[in-house]
């Protein structure tokens, strides 16, 4: 709880806080106009930070109104974090070995393979000591502190390969996960967690090893560690053995770092019911490491989708990486992971050293042309020449060089023409710091020069992400339901989805392109398999992959009037699909729900299964 010196802030800001309650809206200017007149008695302004944690104090006291949302939204930050409907928290595992060998990756060995120190996300983790419980809370706290519901979240975790971390840390990462989930306004865990931290950290000083939260201090202790992609000393994972495998075992991390999966499920079924729910948890790996067991163990955990380092369909490229696997293991980790129902989110990469702008733009076309594919989401990483990756070596021997702005814009404009609408192209780029990369693009803003290129060329972008109605005002009577069919190897998969037509859509002080594609309010991934599955539940099951409604994260019984997600179009979305199923003679459908969701699907007459929720189509 926030609380305020009563001599001092309370007043000003209660009578702040009351000038606020009146206002229906207000631009930013006006805003900053109104919280100068009510400032602290050193005359410095209320944050919005300060004066979002000052009203959820002070609603219903002092002569302000009971709580409402409409006065939080007027000083709500970065509105667009939760518009996809989801709240994302990202956290990053601890740094550890990983079997890849690629030569692109980064080596920064304060943090899990293929991530750098002066990344916000990794910074974030570091000064949490990459506990996933302080990550997820103070994640959790941050959103809540600026004015997002958290009611609905996402858990993307990140960092090196999934798979390869052992399973007891796995299990114990996840479980405090739904453990920070459930504590949230509720109890909070984090001074006990700290204090294990520090006594560890002081029990490894004795033996003279460095273990600290502190950046500042790890750069200063590790930085000399640091490796160098020209002479490459020694490697990532070998510096990490002895930095922090080996230390960890000495200090009593491995023991404490463990959970049983027993303890993972007791956290997850009291998040079936908690105030913060993990509507979708989200893992990375390679695709040689995903195995039939493979795929029903992170299921097990409440995984629903999975980042799969894909890179290039060229098998001489990942060779000429050191990438360690062939595209056949990608064919085969792509089936596996349909079968089983998950989103499919593909890491792709342009300019790889092997590769070309015309090859890279066949390459990508594969994707969605070869049926092995398909992938749901999508992130485009054109590689970055990093300090400390072994690239460095080739670059220096003029075997490798970045493309240039225009090659690179050529490459990007091919990959949103060629980008399906069942498809969501997350990123396309890597929010790389500029001082870590050493030559090439430094330009985080190349989606919106991409997308210019596309408006000058009359094109239209098709993917989700550029499609997302975002805070758009529409009529409902101008609401289309369509659906696009495509194969797969082992499936027909139909992608569901309700539209508005972009010249029905209205938006304040956003930029308007002429060629814009109908914008979507919601979709839904019905896959309807063609071969028999692995897992015994889903024998004879079309699978509902996905449904997702957009919309601001909407706390349940608060303001929500002509919001998407509450114009029942996930009912709708799930009738359908049912109905497409029984044509096709299925018996029943199986949803790969996140565990927040349970309880949701248990009210539309699904059933629990081992791993999956299920329902017959009568
Ligand atoms: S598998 Fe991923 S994390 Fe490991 S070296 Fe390759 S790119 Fe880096």
């Amino acid at each position: 709880m926030y609380h305020f010196n009563p001599n001092d802030y309370q007043t000003e800001l209660v009578a702040l806080l009351l000038l606020l309650e009146k206002k229906e809206k207000l631009s930013p200017k006006q805003l900053a106009q109104l919280v100068k007149k009510h400032t602290k008695p050193n005359g410095n302004v209320f944050s919005k930070d300060e004066i979002i944690r000052g009203y959820r104090e002070f609603a219903g006291k002092h002569g302000l109104a009971p709580f409402s949302d409409k006065v939080l939204k007027l000083v709500t930050m970065k509105p667009m974090r939760t518009q996809s409907g989801v709240s994302p928290v990202t956290i990053l595992t601890k740094p550890f070995p990983c079997p890849g060998q690629c030569i692109f990756c980064p080596n920064d060995v304060r943090m899990p393979k293929s991530y750098l120190s002066d990344e916000p996300g990794a910074q974030r983790a570091e000064r949490n000591w990459f506990d996933p419980y302080l990550q997820t809370y103070n994640r959790l706290q941050a959103l809540h502190n600026i004015g997002h519901s958290v009611s609905k979240t996402e858990v993307i975790v990140l960092g090196g390969t999934w798979s390869f971390y052992p399973e007891a840390y796995q299990i114990w990462f996840i479980k405090e996960c739904f453990r920070a989930l459930n504590d949230f306004g509720v109890i909070d865990g984090r001074d006990a967690v700290l204090d294990w931290y520090s006594k560890m950290a002081e029990s490894l000083e004795t033996k003279n090893i460095s273990r600290s939260a502190d950046p500042a201090q790890n750069k200063k202790s590790l930085s000399q560690l640091q490796i160098d992609g020209e002479e490459m000393k020694t490697t990532y994972n070998r510096v990490i053995s002895q930095q922090y495998t080996a230390p960890e075992r000495l200090g009593g991390f491995d023991a404490y770092q463990t959970a049983t999966w027993n303890e993972l499920e007791a956290e997850q079924q009291k998040n079936e019911t908690a105030k913060v729910r993990c509507v979708g948890l989200v893992i990375e790996t390679r695709p040689d490491n995903i195995s039939e067991a493979e795929v029903i163990r992170v299921r097990r955990m409440g995984c629903t989708k999975t980042q799969i380092g894909v890179q290039s369909l060229q098998n001489s490229v990942l060779e000429l990486n050191k990438r360690g696997h062939g595209v056949a293991a990608t064919r085969k980790a792509f089936k596996l992971l349909r079968q089983a129902g998950f989103k499919i989110h593909a890491h792709w990469m342009a300019n790889l050293y092997g590769s070309s702008v015309d090859k890279d733009k066949v390459d990508f076309e594969g994707l969605f042309n070869d049926p092995d594919f398909h992938p749901d989401e999508l992130k485009v990483y054109p590689c970055s020449l990093i300090g400390s990756a072994e690239l460095m070596q080739y670059y220096k021997a003029g075997k490798w060089h970045p493309y240039t702005k225009e090659e690179l814009a050529d490459v990007l404009v091919h990959v949103f023409k060629e980008t399906p609408e069942y498809c969501r192209l997350t990123r396309v780029i890597r929010d790389i710091p500029s001082s870590d990369i050493v030559e090439g693009n430094k330009l985080t803003n190349f989606r919106q020069i991409v997308e210019h290129e596309l408006e000058q060329s009359e094109s239209t972008v098709k993917d989700i992400r550029a499609r997302e109605i975002k805070n758009g005002t529409f009529d409902p009577k101008d609401i289309e339901f369509n659906v696009t069919e495509y194969q797969t190897s082992v499936s027909s998969e139909y992608f569901l989805q309700f539209t508005v037509p972009a010249s029905k859509v209205a938006y304040k002080n956003t930029t308007r392109f002429a060629h814009e594609a109908d914008k979507i309010l919601g979709f839904l991934r019905l896959s309807l398999p063609t071969e028999k599955p692995f897992i015994f539940e889903l024998e004879d099951a079309a699978m509902v992959r996905e449904v997702h409604v957009y919309g601001a994260v909407v706390a349940v019984g608060t303001d929500s009037v002509h919001k998407p997600q509450h114009l029942g179009l996930g009912k709708k979305l799930l009738e359908n699909a049912t109905q497409i199923a029984k044509d096709h003679g299925f018996k029943k459908l199986a949803v790969i729900s996140g565990i927040g969701t349970r309880e949701y699907y248990r009210k539309r007459g699904f059933t629990d299964g081992e791993l999956y929720q299920l329902k017959k189509i009568k």
